[in-house]
């Protein structure tokens, strides 16, 4: 895609990079803790730590400095659904290629794998900062915005069961944003009841052969890997 603007802040951006180069732990620390007679008073501090508020203001330049402006040069497919999808309803190409560019972008400034562990090249970010990182997103309305943080289309901490060279070869492009997957449980007959998936996969020599039906599954017609649930016996 070409004419899309860059103005991230880069003193922002740097600061991203050095923070989520950091494993997070965050936890609530007892600001004072004092004797009351024969109470122990404790006061919890419940303010974001530092870490976590640079971490904020790093994605909220991004999102404000960067994508803020490429959404007003593509306004026309942010005008409702009809303007985002095609007949089949799928998303328009040029919708698609820029939340892609978007996801890539998160990606190189470490915000869209942030969830993940620092030794796989993740940001090691503790759920309670993915969190506080998926409001601030959440907070620019339905746009780019939805491309910056990982959802079922990116690395789960599921991945991190795979063999290591299925790592390599899937966790590392979709921790960088470059590719995407998508988690298919649900079945027309079964819903989400792990239990009762009807999907089969016979072992062929070095491969699996999959049979069935999968529904509802987030990001399937775009997705370069999926992960399938499936019975073996
Ligand atoms: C927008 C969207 C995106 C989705 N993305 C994905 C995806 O990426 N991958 C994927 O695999 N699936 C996906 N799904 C499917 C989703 O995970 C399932 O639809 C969901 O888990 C519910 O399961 P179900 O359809 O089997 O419903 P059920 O579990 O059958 O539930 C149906 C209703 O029955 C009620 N119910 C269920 N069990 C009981 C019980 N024991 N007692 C009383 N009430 C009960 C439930 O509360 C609910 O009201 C998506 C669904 C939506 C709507």
């Amino acid at each position: 895609m070409t004419g899309v603007q860059s103005e991230v802040d880069i003193g922002a951006t740097q600061a991203a990079r050095l923070l989520l180069g950091l494993p997070i732990a965050y936890g609530l620390s007892v600001a004072l803790s004092r004797k009351a007679g024969d109470r122990e008073v404790l006061m919890i501090d419940f303010s974001w730590p530092e870490e976590l508020q640079m971490l904020r203001r790093s994605l909220r330049g991004f999102l404000t400095q960067e994508l803020a402006p490429w959404e007003r040069q593509y306004q026309a497919y942010f005008g409702g659904e009809r303007r985002r999808l095609q007949d089949d309803g799928r998303l328009v190409p040029e919708l698609l290629a820029l939340l892609r560019q978007a996801r890539r972008r998160s990606g190189e400034l470490g915000f869209y794998g942030m969830q993940m562990p620092a030794e796989v090249g993740g940001g090691g970010i503790s759920r309670v900062g993915v969190f506080m990182a998926q409001v601030e997103a959440a907070r620019q309305g339905y746009g780019l915005n939805l491309a910056v943080m990982a959802g079922p289309e990116g690395a789960s901490p599921m991945l991190l069961q795979l063999p290591e060279p299925l790592k390599e070869r899937y966790l590392g492009p979709l921790l960088r944003g470059e590719q995407s997957t998508c988690f298919a449980l649900s079945e027309p007959e079964a819903g989400s009841d792990i239990k009762h998936l009807q999907t089969r996969a016979q072992r062929q020599g070095d491969y699996y052969l999959l049979n069935g039906l999968k529904t509802f599954i987030t990001n399937a017609a775009y997705a370069d890997s999926a992960q399938v649930f499936a019975v073996t016996d």
